[in-house]
């Protein structure tokens, strides 16, 4: 279920002869990082050219308007919007002129002191031409009185708070950047002599890139035609976010040194040892429920089985026939297969709770095909705070485990038994303490100051 939304994904790639067609498949392997905007920027004889447009990358850009975008340099962004308007001038690439020539710029994350920053160039002299927090970086390269670019850039770095894996195109090169605390991946793979950046290694699949390494926390690449140069511009604190093994990243990617789904299966291991029950089948939860489901069933030896099937082909624009039946709610996207629940004591596998009326919908809907019994098991822990680094949550009231117990939760989505996967847990399977994490929408420790 589509519970919570990533903010972006980030693409980029120097020195390739088809580079915006490059561009498009890494948006495209990235899609499911954001759906509501796109954009390729290229660099073809030291003019910028650009494409943008509102919507999915398929239904944007087409084999006329990829020839369009000429030039050996690219780079891309899928957007998803949160509290802006829904607005093309805030799909990215951003592009702005800079000295007698231009910049581009794709970010993924959000910068929690973006209002502040906003605020003070706002007073300087600062016009925005968007909503989006990402503009903050093109101003602060422009006020800086830093005599090289690169210099430039690091100390724009240096003024901002919070997530960025971000992607900056000139004519010298790209810049690529992660925060000091790598919320949000970002990783560099080559492909013959070209280099690529992409938020995850998914789009390197693809186009049959090689994955090197990820960026680090804290670190900046420079690449030019010379080849690639790596400099530390502030002390890395790594704080990954977690989220993104439990729900956000696509499970073929691998993501701060590690599989996706690798970790999620064990997720599952874990919970079915943390909280086992007597039952006759596992049923996940589709899609992101599946991995955890079948390390649950793997280790507590009971049967996985699809007993809930997805249809995936129910966009967000579902509508409701207004004269005929009405409230559709969960059945529009899953349905029980009756063959596989009646008469069954049923675990159902879950990567998390937000309000508790999908949960409470599911559970309904499997006992109405027949369940003997219904436990869900889940694996994550509570989500009990919202996230200030790119993910767009509800708001902490919006949050069921904010205010209510697992024993209360467990009586309004009216299952037989409820148990999370404790935050020991969930670091274990992501291998703690080999890396940090962020688990703030977990237990409220923000790694960095916010203003919530
Ligand atoms: Fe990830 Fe949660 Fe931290 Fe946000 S608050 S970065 S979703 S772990």
């Amino acid at each position: 279920m589509d519970k919570f939304k990533e903010e972006c994904g980030v693409f980029g790639i120097w020195n390739h002869l088809e580079a915006a067609n490059m561009s498009y498949l890494g948006l495209y392997a990235l899609q499911h990082r954001g759906q509501e905007g796109c954009g390729i920027a290229s660099l073809y004889n030291g003019e910028l050219l650009i494409k943008k447009g509102l919507g999915l990358v398929a239904d944007n850009f087409n084999e006329e308007s990829l020839e369009k975008l000429k030039g050996s340099a690219s780079i891309g962004h899928v957007r998803y919007s949160t509290t802006q308007a829904h607005d093309l001038c805030d799909v990215q690439p951003l592009v702005a002129s800079f000295q007698g020539s231009f910049l581009a710029l794709s970010h993924n994350g959000n910068l929690t002191n973006a209002a502040t920053l906003r605020k003070k160039l706002e007073a300087e002299g600062a016009l925005f031409q968007s909503q989006s927090d990402s503009e903050i970086f093109i101003h602060l390269i422009a006020k800086s009185k830093k005599e090289s670019f690169r210099e430039k850039f690091a100390e724009a770095l240096s003024h901002v708070e919070g997530a960025y894996s971000l992607i900056l195109m000139t004519k010298r090169g790209l810049l690529v950047a992660r925060d000091p605390q790598g919320f949000r991946p970002l990783s560099l793979a080559k492909l013959g002599s070209a280099y690529v950046v992409a938020s995850e290694t998914c789009a390197f699949d693809l186009m049959g890139a090689t994955y090197i390494r990820d960026i680090e926390e804290g670190e900046v690449l420079d690449i030019q035609d010379g080849g690639l140069q790596s400099f530390r511009s502030l002390k890395a604190q790594p704080r990954n976010c977690i989220f993104e093994y439990v729900y956000f990243a696509r499970p073929d990617s691998s993501i701060f040194g590690q599989n996706v789904y690798a970790v999620r299966k064990e997720l599952g291991r874990r919970l079915a040892i943390e909280h086992p029950v007597e039952a006759d089948v596992v049923v996940p939860v589709p899609d992101s429920g599946v991995p955890a489901a079948i390390g649950y069933s793997q280790t507590s030896g009971i049967p996985y089985d699809m007993g809930i099937i997805r249809n995936h082909y129910v966009g967000r624009t579902f509508i409701e026939p207004k004269q005929s039946i009405r409230h559709f709610g969960v059945k529009v996207k899953l349905n029980a297969v009756e063959s596989v629940i009646r008469g069954k004591r049923v675990v159902i596998i879950d990567d998390s709770i937000v309000r508790g009326t999908t949960s409470q919908k599911i559970i309904k809907m499997l006992r109405n095909a027949g369940a003997q019994e219904v436990h869900l098991r889940i694996s994550s822990s509570p989500t009990t705070h919202s996230c200030f680094y790119g993910i767009d949550t509800p708001t902490r009231q919006e949050l069921i485990a904010s205010s209510h117990n697992v024993e209360e939760i467990r009586k309004y989505i009216t299952a037989d038994s409820l148990a999370y996967l404790s935050l020991e847990g969930m670091r274990r399977a992501a291998q703690y303490p080999k890396k940090t994490f962020c688990t703030a929408c977990f237990d409220g420790n923000y790694p960095t100051q916010v203003s919530n």
